[in-house]
């Protein structure tokens, strides 16, 4: 069976789904938990139609690669207390009519831990019910439900048999295949009318698919487990322990059987109809969240083409975190993808700031010789960006681009402050980038003679000195 993938991520599964548009969404694309969306369904960036849920579903593997973890289930610590806390009663447990009422309180406690397994695992908790937990559930009467379950059954079997044989038999066996999709039921709706009811059971089979009959075979083989181990126990163990110990053996393979009869429902709950209580995804941090939805969002609009709404959303969500990276670039993108020269001319200047605000002027470089390759005359508009970009330009041997940054920022902005290191760095280029001393050189001089007592001057004579040596190196 294919499953569903993400529209914008064909390599992950889709865990909403939106039947307007119909596509399929991942957990990227709408992200946070159901504390997230306050309770309710997340929307569809695109219609703003209530997206359906597929359940974490979407993302579990089938139930019979899940072998490890559903016979691991009732071995983890809640698990194993249930387990000697079994084996122990039945130790304690007089070989008298007490006793044996000790018993039949002992298995309704196991049919009724073994609903709740099936309940929790099928929402996607795979760790066992803890003691407390059940024992606070009162007025459930699971176990007598249970036995209602199976009397009604029996009685259709019975009836069955009152009109023929040859039907009484089919029904038996129509009884012992839906035996589990009956305890499943009961599992899910406390309800003794609904695990009954003919239609609704053949609906629960038919929904799980094929996988129902491997279910079957498999809870017959699990749930006959023990009457192979039973006569090993017989073999290794003294007498007085031989009962405890087959009372703690066959509960484990009946929650074993109960993990597997809610791990199909939680597998199979997209197909069955109903999405499982689980927690959508992650609890993000509410302004994280808002980020990562802003982003989420706008990348859908944009990959329909709606880019004035994805730009839209984009600043809604910059306005919620001003220092978010990652939302700049990604306007920087959208804008870059319209036909809009004047929108990515102003835009750069914008994210360029950004940067070297965040003292990233290696970022503020990449965005402007990006914008550069398409307008080869972009210069930020700011007086320091300019400077600091010119700077990485230098580092990076882009002695053009630096140089054109620099002579329209002394163009631009004569009054700037660091006029002076704009002038060397210019020098600079001249003799290191352009292999134009004399021209690196009658600079240098300019600056003296224009800032006589900068405290950098020093910076200027060196440069001097190794121009006017070079020529004998040579
Ligand atoms: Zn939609
Ligand atoms: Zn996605």
């Amino acid at each position: 069976m294919t499953k569903e993938t993400c529209k914008l991520h064909p390599a992950r599964p889709s865990v909403w789904h939106c039947d307007h548009c119909r596509h399929g969404l991942c957990t990227e694309c709408v992200p946070g938990s159901r504390e997230n969306h306050d309770g309710n369904l997340p929307r569809c960036a695109i219609c703003n139609t209530e997206l359906r849920y597929l359940g974490a579903a979407n993302l579990a593997e089938p139930f019979w690669t899940q072998a490890h973890r559903l016979f691991g289930y009732p071995l983890q610590a809640n698990g194993l207390i249930v387990l000697v806390m079994m084996g122990v009663v039945a130790a304690l447990l007089p070989a008298s009519f007490i006793g044996l009422i000790g018993l039949i309180m002992l298995f309704a406690f196991s049919v009724h831990y073994g609903l709740n397994v099936i309940e929790q695992v099928r929402n996607g908790d795979m760790t066992p019910p803890s003691l407390s937990e059940i024992l606070k559930q009162q007025g459930e009467w699971l176990f007598f439900k249970q036995i209602g379950v199976f009397a009604v059954l029996g009685a259709f079997v019975y009836a069955g048999m009152r009109v023929s044989p040859g039907l009484g038999v089919l029904v038996l066996l129509l009884v012992l295949l839906a035996a589990p999709a009956a305890t499943m039921m009961l599992a899910m709706t406390r309800s003794v009318t609904e695990s009954v009811h003919p239609v609704k059971l053949a609906a629960l089979m038919i929904g799980i698919g094929p996988s129902y009959l491997l279910l079957w075979i498999c809870l017959a083989t699990v749930g006959a487990a023990p009457m192979l181990v039973g006569p090993l126990l017989q073999e290794m163990l003294p007498e007085q322990v031989l009962f405890p110990a087959g009372m703690v053996v066959s509960s484990y393979f009946t929650f074993v059987t109960y993990a597997m009869m809610g791990y199909i429902l939680y597998e199979k709950q997209a197909a069955l109809g109903f999405a499982s209580n689980d927690e959508f995804g992650e609890t993000l941090e509410g302004r994280t969240f808002l980020v990562r939805k802003g982003i989420a969002d706008a990348r859908q609009l944009a990959a329909v083409g709606r880019h004035e709404a994805a730009l839209e959303t984009l600043v809604k969500a910059i306005n919620i975190d001003q220092s978010n990276a990652e939302l700049r670039e990604f306007y920087y993108r959208v804008v870059s993808a319209m036909d809009d020269e004047e929108a990515l001319r102003r835009n750069t200047n914008s994210i360029c700031d950004f940067f070297v605000g965040r003292q990233l002027p290696y970022k503020a470089a990449q965005y402007c010789q990006e914008t550069r390759k398409r307008f080869p005359d972009f210069v930020p508009a700011e007086a320091r960006t300019c400077h600091l970009v010119a700077e990485r330009f230098f580092e990076e041997g882009r002695y053009k681009d630096a140089a054109q940054l620099l002579m329209s920022l002394h163009r631009m902005a004569p009054k700037y402050p660091d006029m002076f290191a704009v002038l060397l760095l210019m020098a600079r280029i001249f003799f290191e980038g352009m292999n134009a001393p004399e021209k690196a050189s009658a600079l240098l001089k300019q600056i003296r003679t224009r800032y006589p007592d900068h405290p950098e001057l020093p910076k200027v004579e060196r440069l001097l000195e190794v121009i006017s040596y070079r020529p004998a190196t040579a």
